[in-house]
C-alpha cells in the first residue's frame, strides 16, 4: 500500500501528463509521509528519486532523504550540489492552513515559486516540473511565468483532489534551455 492519498494523484498527474521514464532521476519536494515517492520509484526502475521534507520521511528502499526547509537557500543549494541535474521536480508541498482563503492561496504560491527555483536550477533541458498550488488571483501569473521556462505548461486537476476544490496542479513540460524570444 500507499503511504498517503497523495499517491493517487501523482499516479494520474504522470497519466495525465507523461512525467517519468526509466532511469529518471527525479526530486520531490513536501515527499514526506511518502507516497509521491513511492510512485516516483516504481515508474522510474533503476533511476534515482530524492525527498525533501522538513519533517522526517520514513526511510523507503531505493529512495534518498533530505530533512529541510525548502525555503531555506541553503537547503536549496545543498539540493542542487548533491543532486546535480534532475529530469523531473515535483512539489506538493502545502502550507499549514489557516482557513483563510487568500493567506492559504498566497502561501502555496509562495511554495510553488520557491519549488520552481529549485527547478531552474536543477532540470536537465526537456525536464518536466509539478506544483501544487491553491487556485486565487496570484494562478495566472505563476502560470504564465512557469510558461516562460517550458515549452509548454499544463493545468491538471487529479479525481483524487476533487474534495479539497481549490487544490491544483501546475504541470511545465520539457524545459527549455533558451528564454523564447518574441517571434519566435
Ligand atoms: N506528496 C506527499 C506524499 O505523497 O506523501 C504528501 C505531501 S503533504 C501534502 C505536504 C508536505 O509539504 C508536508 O509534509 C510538509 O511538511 C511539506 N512542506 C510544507 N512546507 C515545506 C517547506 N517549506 N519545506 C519542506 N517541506 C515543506
Amino acid at each position: 500500500g500507499y503511504r498517503s492519498r497523495s499517491a493517487y494523484k501523482l499516479q494520474q498527474l504522470d497519466e495525465t501528463a507523461d512525467l517519468f521514464d526509466d532511469g529518471d532521476t527525479v526530486i520531490d519536494l513536501g515527499a514526506a509521509p511518502g507516497g509521491w515517492l513511492q510512485v516516483a520509484a516504481e515508474r522510474v526502475g533503476t533511476g534515482r528519486v530524492v525527498g525533501v521534507d522538513r519533517q522526517r520521511i520514513d526511510s523507503l528502499d531505493g529512495v534518498e532523504t533530505v530533512r529541510g526547509d525548502l525555503t531555506d537557500e541553503d537547503v536549496q543549494a545543498y539540493l542542487a550540489e548533491r543532486v546535480g541535474e534532475a529530469d523531473v521536480v515535483l512539489s506538493d508541498m502545502a502550507p499549514n492552513m489557516t482557513g483563510e482563503y487568500d493567506l492559504d492561496h498566497a502561501r502555496s504560491v509562495y511554495l510553488a515559486r520557491q519549488a520552481f527555483d529549485v527547478a531552474l536550477d536543477v532540470l536537465a533541458p526537456g525536464g518536466d516540473f509539478v506544483a501544487k498550488v491553491f487556485d486565487g488571483r496570484d494562478l495566472d501569473a505563476l502560470e504564465a511565468d512557469i510558461d516562460t521556462e517550458f515549452e509548454y505548461v499544463q493545468t491538471v486537476r487529479p479525481d483524487a483532489s476533487r474534495d479539497e476544490s481549490s487544490e491544483l496542479y501546475l504541470v511545465g513540460k520539457g524545459r527549455m534551455t533558451a528564454p523564447v524570444e518574441p517571434g519566435d
